[in-house]
């Protein structure tokens, strides 16, 4: 009997996470390159909005390591038109949270607001794309942020640095050689002309992918939404995706 037990239960398991993962979503892309991907649930009265750019630490040039995690810091500066600090003031205010991670490949940035924020959620995030203030005051800000997390994440942790000098010695030309956090030689190397770049290079709508979690059936005022992001000028190349494509794809 007991040889059916096991793979019952592993049955059991499969079956809950093949459930768990049925999400219906509905997707499209904006002619800016944006694709959006928009999800209806009745569960709480809540809304998500969510960017993820496909940008991480194997973008980031030589000598110049951790940008895409210092992106994380200073795209919560401020913008052309939400001053320096109040990015989450208007999160707290409307009683929704909000974070972002950032990892080898992607950066992720999201908020969870009361059902009748989307907009807000949204116009946060298009602000962020599209009209971010990449400035030394923010960027200095940032820069000693950043290597005071390092210090307490990486350097004064036992065994912080376990996985940086295992990737370093594992890779020696693909870029998942660096770490995400990045060298305080680095850090401290860094212009502002340099986060200008990198900026301009991935922060874009046709290097991003937006999704929104909805309560009610908001298809519509997604779609809408959504076009918040569409005044952004595309006609720069985008050079790390599109080399990616012409790989995959020679024809
Ligand atoms: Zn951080």
């Amino acid at each position: 009997m007991k040889r059916f037990i096991l793979p019952l239960l592993l049955s059991a398991f499969l079956l809950q996470t093949a459930a768990a993962q049925n999400i219906k979503f509905v997707e499209y892309d904006l002619p800016n390159g944006l694709k959006v991907l928009l999800h209806e649930d009745h569960s709480t009265p809540i809304v998500a909005v969510s960017v993820m750019y496909h940008v991480g630490s194997k973008n980031e040039k030589p000598k110049r390591s951790g940008f895409a995690h210092f992106f994380e810091h200073l795209l919560f500066e401020g913008s052309e038109n939400i001053k320096r600090g109040e990015f989450d003031d208007y999160i707290n205010n409307a009683g929704g949270m909000n974070n972002a991670n950032t990892w080898y490949d992607r950066t992720y940035y999201y908020e969870v607001l009361p059902s009748n924020q989307l907009a807000l959620g949204l116009w946060l995030e298009s602000e962020r794309m599209l009209h971010a203030k990449v400035e030394n005051a923010g960027i200095e800000t940032q820069r000693q942020v950043v290597k005071e997390e390092r210090r307490q994440r990486v350097d004064n942790q036992p065994y912080g640095r376990l996985l940086e000098e295992t990737l370093k010695r594992v890779f020696t030309t693909h870029p998942y050689k660096s770490s995400v956090i990045g060298s305080m030689e680095d850090l401290d190397a860094a212009v502002e002309m340099d986060y200008k770049q990198f900026y301009q290079d991935f922060y874009r709508p046709d290097n991003a992918i937006l999704l929104m979690q909805v309560e009610r059936l908001l298809q519509e005022s997604g779609i809408a939404g959504a076009r918040a992001f569409e005044d952004k000028k595309t006609d720069r190349p985008l050079f790390q995706r599109h080399s990616a494509r012409q790989k995959r794809d020679p024809a």
